[in-house]
């Protein structure tokens, strides 16, 4: 595989970062994960905006332009011969050559950039799709800032496996009885004709795919409500699903064990499902 590394494009063994790179000693970088259809980029601006949005958030300066992130991610896909799959970006404050809590100044350290593909045929055609997957409701103990899209994972990996433990798929996060949203995914449920999804703030990651979803879902004149619910709002619901940029539109028919609706997925989640790949499709780049 080839990856790119400030700059160059190399063989995955030969790709270097220094050990001292806050990325790594301190989890100081943002990432995004952008997918890859028929060889095109499904929603680049808007993980292109989202990316300066978090470094913005965390004073990083950004180590290239968008438009020169733009020719990497096609590079990169031309490269590895990408048709269906995603491409990793991940931009780190770099290091000063030593430990330190304070950042390091911006005007004399360079931001670490690296970005690398994963194929997966059958993204699209995800047989996961029509069967829908188990999720488990598990308390919420990350930072209050998750508007930014850091690369603090542990605990929503943590949260990955907890589920795995409890025969599930994946976990919801709760906050104050509220769902927050999904360990690696926005949060939905479907009341009647109504998609019930958290309003945006700190407390969740502003999804690419979850603002693509509400607009395409609007524009087909299903009822949006932006508002929270409760894992248990949520277990009497007739649908729930989740959203990102990997899964796209994905039915959960599932929570703590409990069947949601007939325990197959509904009518609005593959209807979502199919609309957005439909048209991300036709607006990829
Ligand atoms: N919430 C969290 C916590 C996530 O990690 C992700 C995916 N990275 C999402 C939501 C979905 O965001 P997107 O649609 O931009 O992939």
């Amino acid at each position: 595989r080839i990856v790119y590394v400030n700059g160059e494009y190399l063989a995955e063994a030969e790709a270097r970062i220094s050990i001292f790179d806050r990325g790594f000693l301190m989890a100081d970088g943002v990432y995004e994960v952008t997918s890859v259809l028929d060889g095109k980029l499904i929603d680049f601006d808007g993980h292109a905006k989202r990316l300066q949005r978090s470094m913005d958030e965390l004073d990083m300066r950004a180590p290239v332009t968008t438009e020169e992130l733009l020719d990497i991610h096609r590079e990169l896909v031309r490269k590895n011969e990408i048709t269906e799959g995603m491409i990793y970006l991940q931009v780190t404050r770099g290091s000063a050559g030593d430990r330190d809590f304070a950042f390091p100044d911006p005007e004399t350290t360079e931001p670490t950039i690296v970005l690398f593909t994963q194929a997966k045929p059958g993204l699209a055609d995800n047989p996961a799709a029509k069967k829908g997957i188990r999720v488990i409701g598990i308390e919420d103990i990350r930072w209050g800032r998750r508007d930014i899209k850091t690369v603090q994972l542990l605990y929503p990996s943590m949260g990955k496996m907890m589920a795995k433990k409890a025969g599930a798929d994946d976990a919801w996060m709760i906050e104050d009885g509220f769902v927050t949203e999904g360990t690696s995914n926005n949060a939905y449920i479907v009341k009647g004709d109504t998609i019930i999804t958290r309003a945006l703030s700190n407390d969740i990651l502003h999804g690419i795919t979850r603002a693509a979803v509400l607009r395409f879902a609007r524009e087909a004149q299903m009822k949006v409500e932006e508002r929270s619910f409760t894992i248990d709002e949520a277990k009497e619901a007739d649908e729930a699903f989740v959203t990102s940029a990997s899964t796209f539109v994905m039915p959960v028919v599932e929570i703590d064990g409990q069947t949601i609706g007939e325990g197959v997925p509904g009518k609005v989640a593959p209807r979502l499902r199919e609309i957005y790949l439909e048209e991300s499709r036709k607006a990829a780049v």
